[in-house]
């Protein structure tokens, strides 16, 4: 199998052996046969995922099709995470990251500061991904300076960056359509969206958990402009927080509408909410298993996203490699540093090797690839450092 993938992976999976989980579920069965003969599976058998008692059917039938995709190579690259700034003229009830201007620990990163972030770690990360707070006076302008500065001192660096509500917020600023506003960003070297902010595309959860964010559909139309200009993105889901079952359902379909038509999606990265005791206190929340399950139907429903990201900035390194093998086919890379989930209360840690990474990798039996950001180039991982040869003790030697 090409490192690329299987383009041909519905063939490939109906030549797969269907694990026992998979044949003894009348659910899944149903859900594997229109996987090969229709392509997808339907809006009513994604909720009869989410209903099905058997678990384990679930994450068996994403782990065939990702094994139909790309058998067990698993992806991540070398990056770093910037935060620019923590103010935000919003405050969704999600966030912690968030502060006013005039609070203590409000920070704005100038260029110097930034570049100063990036200039340690610039032999070694292909991609630095920068999200912030919408800043009250930052304009197009601001990030177009900050871009072209990063591109000038590190010209082969991949930057991805600003989600939609932070396309939407410097276009408003700017006075710029959202084309004009991405055109050019793009100019002064902005080359991907990262895919945050999508919460649940459904404006009824948005009203109650992020008033005053971009639409379901301003979401999706951003993406679509980007993928309008070429520019690849990525989409999220945050779970966990006030949503139904059917919202779930209706947020995967809605990516995958968007796909069917701009084709731009790059990778999904589904996560759950984090909580502390002061943010939306009547959040549900989402157990080990309900986010294994997300993760899972994700695969089966978004048949047209090519990858599947476990976030472990998020959902920490051992969820993450289990999450290896129901359905995800990339892990976020070395991070370095990263605010947004560490002050919501994520405890992963930030000093990870790309030795490491691999080991992680390898711990659920796949083969790391390392990638690059817009997954045009790939290249099996592999360590010169004997620490990392194996994964777990043999049996004997402890
Ligand atoms: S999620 Fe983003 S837009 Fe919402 S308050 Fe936090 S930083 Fe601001």
């Amino acid at each position: 199998m090409p490192l690329s993938g299987n383009q041909e992976w519905r063939s490939e999976l109906a030549k797969l052996p269907v694990p026992l989980a998979v044949s003894s579920d009348p659910i899944s069965m149903a859900c594997l046969k229109s996987l090969i003969e229709k392509g997808r599976v339907s809006r009513e058998q994604g909720i009869s995922l989410f209903e099905n008692p058997s678990l384990s059917s679930v994450t068996s039938l994403a782990d065939m099709v990702k094994k139909s995709r790309y058998g067990n190579n698993v992806f991540f690259n070398e990056n770093l995470h910037v935060n620019t700034t923590n103010i935000c003229v919003l405050a969704c009830r999600f966030c912690a990251f968030r502060k006013g201007p005039r609070h203590p620990e409000a920070y704005s990163l100038d260029i110097d500061e930034y570049l100063d972030r990036i200039r340690p770690l610039s032999d070694s990360i292909d991609e630095v991904h920068t999200v912030g707070g919408l800043h009250p006076k930052w304009d197009v302008n601001d990030y177009c300076k900050l871009f072209s500065a990063t591109k000038e001192e590190f010209p082969d660096i991949h930057i991805k960056a600003l989600t939609a509500v932070e396309i939407k917020h410097l276009s408003k600023l700017s006075s710029l359509s959202i084309e004009e506003t991405l055109t050019r960003l793009s100019d002064a070297g902005l080359d991907s969206l990262p895919g945050g902010g999508a919460e649940i595309l459904v404006d009824q959860v948005r009203d109650r958990i992020c008033m005053g964010k971009e639409s379901s559909q301003e979401y999706l139309d951003i993406h679509s402009v980007a993928h309008q200009i070429g520019m690849p993105t990525n989409c999220t889901m945050l779970f966990g927080t006030v949503e139904s079952i059917e919202d779930r359902v209706t947020h995967l379909i809605r990516l995958r509408q968007q796909q069917d038509v701009s084709k731009g999606f790059q990778c999904f990265v589904p996560y759950p909410f984090l909580p502390d005791k002061t943010r939306l206190p009547e959040a549900q929340l989402a157990t080990g298993s309900e986010i294994i399950r997300v993760i899972s139907i994700s695969r089966i429903l978004l048949d047209n996203i090519p990858h599947i990201k476990a976030y472990r900035m998020n959902i920490g390194d051992k969820l993450s490699s289990l999450a290896l093998t129901c359905g995800a086919d990339d892990i976020d890379g070395t991070v370095g540093h990263e605010e947004i989930m560490h002050v919501a209360g994520s405890s992963t840690r930030l000093d990870t090797s790309t030795d490491q990474l691999a080991a992680l990798v390898k711990s659920s039996r796949s083969i790391p690839v390392k990638r690059n950001s817009n997954y045009s180039s790939f290249e099996r991982y592999s360590t010169s450092n004997p620490s990392y040869s194996r994964v777990l003790p043999q049996i004997g030697m402890t």
